[in-house]
């Protein structure tokens, strides 16, 4: 199981009033209600993450680990998209990455990105979107591990 990650308006919410705390990992810090919300999709699914965010390049895997931990988010893997070189949008980004894919249905896109509106349904089905100025909610939680129960009984 895969959880197509994005971190800005997802993890870290835009508030125009305010500036996210950046913690000593040169990261900024999670939302609480984030944290406490992916790691219930985590521990309920044993998801692994698969990070869509525009910083994911700058980080191993190995980095991120511990930038998760530092939050208290304990996570098996943590893989990324391949850097985004020709600045596609999220919906591009995520398009050319399935696209010729066997996909395997377990998975949750959870984005606040608006580009992912158009896409196709077989995608859309598992889209999550987050408000970009709340993030990643109890309620969102519990709508992606709906995503991802149901796709158990899908297949691929
Ligand atoms: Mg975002």
């Amino acid at each position: 199981m895969l959880i197509y990650l994005d971190i800005d308006g997802v993890m870290v919410p835009a508030n125009s009033w305010r500036r996210p705390e950046i913690l000593e990992d040169g990261f900024p810090n999670f939302s609480s209600r984030a944290i406490k919300a992916l790691d219930r999709i985590i521990s309920k699914s044993g998801a692994d993450i698969v990070l869509t965010t525009s910083h994911k390049s700058l980080y191993s895997s190995k980095k991120w680990i511990a930038i998760f931990n530092k939050r208290n988010l304990y996570i098996n893997k943590i893989t990324s998209l391949p850097e985004n070189r020709n600045h596609l949008n999220r919906k591009d980004e995520l398009l050319k990455w399935f696209d010729g894919k066997v996909i395997d249905n377990n998975f949750v896109i959870i984005d606040d990105d608006k580009s992912l509106n158009s896409l196709p349904r077989y995608l859309k089905d598992k889209l999550i979107q987050t408000s970009g100025s709340v993030g990643l909610t109890e309620y969102l939680a519990d709508e992606a591990l709906k995503i991802l129960e149901k796709s158990k009984f899908e297949t691929a």
